[in-house]
């Protein structure tokens, strides 16, 4: 097909009126011919002709059959996803983490740098780390996913400094007095843009979360934020899921018969300074149950 164009002085004023320019009336086959000593650029050239003629002179069915360039997003292969491995259930410490790192059993595989398993007090042999307290945040952030270990960022210094006020530290051993550190997330991979968790990835991601708690056996769960929250307690408090999570607090709920403290997210409270003091009423709540499960203090 060829087209020329031939606007007349009325039809040129019309098409400037539209705001389309038309300084240079090319022909389709004058188009590729600027086009042509261009590798590969047939299929460019034949588009652009069709679309400067379309247009300039108004040509409606040209514009119907060429479709007005889009941006293209850029496309990420899908991963490909495998099923969790049977045993979950059973697993010792280091078969649990080592399946977590290859873990491809939702899409969040193909968008992590690394899983994030969780940190705390050091591992003996293949022992779970001996804690008194894990803290289950959400899911990893950018930074966590780039180090590979949970709340490295801005909440993540509010978290220290909130265990540094409990005596307690990300790293430290239990010793006589107690203590001891484990903190993970429901999700072990980043959800891209730190977009909420899906239920689907919850559900993939969970029976890590529930084989830790297994391992660990520690005295409190501090449970931080609405997932955490959520995923936690859905067995066990009727309606979690549409609860606000403020009136899950100040008392202690119970997961896989561990005892579970239900408290505000640290970046919640980066945005909500005043709910610094009923998250610090929320430890004291769980270090009085911790102090209360010690030989010899109870009743
Ligand atoms: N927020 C979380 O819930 N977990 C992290 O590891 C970091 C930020």
């Amino acid at each position: 097909m060829t087209h020329t164009l031939h606007l007349d002085p009325r039809q040129r004023a019309m098409l400037a009126e539209m705001g389309v320019r038309v300084w240079s009336p090319m022909t389709e086959a004058a188009v590729m011919q600027a086009h042509a000593d261009e590798p590969h650029s047939f299929a460019a050239a034949s588009e652009l002709a069709t679309q400067a003629i379309a247009n300039a002179a108004g040509d409606e069915a040209a514009m119907r059959q060429t479709p007005a360039p889009v941006a293209v997003a850029k496309v990420e292969p899908s991963p490909i996803l495998i099923q969790r491995p049977e045993g979950i259930d059973q697993m010792a410490w280091s078969a649990l983490h080592s399946t977590v790192s290859g873990c491809q059993a939702c899409t969040l595989c193909g968008s992590r740098k690394n899983t994030v398993f969780g940190v705390g007090a050091p591992v003996a042999e293949d022992q779970a780390p001996q804690v008194d307290w894990l803290i289950v945040g959400e899911a990893p952030g950018e930074n966590e996913d780039l180090q590979g270990e949970p709340f490295v960022g801005q909440a993540g210094k509010l978290l220290d400094n909130m265990l540094a006020a409990m005596k307690l530290s990300r790293t430290g051993e239990r010793t006589a007095e107690g203590g001891g550190v484990y903190i993970a997330n429901v999700l072990k991979c980043r959800p891209p843009g730190n977009r909420n968790p899906k239920p689907e990835e919850v559900a993939q991601c969970l029976p890590y979360l529930e084989r830790q708690v297994a391992l660990l056996q520690p005295k409190i769960i501090l449970a931080m934020g609405r997932f955490a929250v959520q995923a936690l307690l859905r067995g066990t408090v009727p309606e979690v899921d549409g609860t606000p999570l403020g009136k899950l607090r100040g008392r202690v709920h119970q997961y896989q018969n561990v005892p579970v403290v239900v408290t505000y997210h640290p970046a919640y409270v980066l945005r909500n300074l005043p709910e610094k003091a009923k998250v610090w009423a929320d430890l004291c709540l769980a270090m009085a149950h911790v102090q209360d499960d010690k030989p010899g203090t109870q009743g």
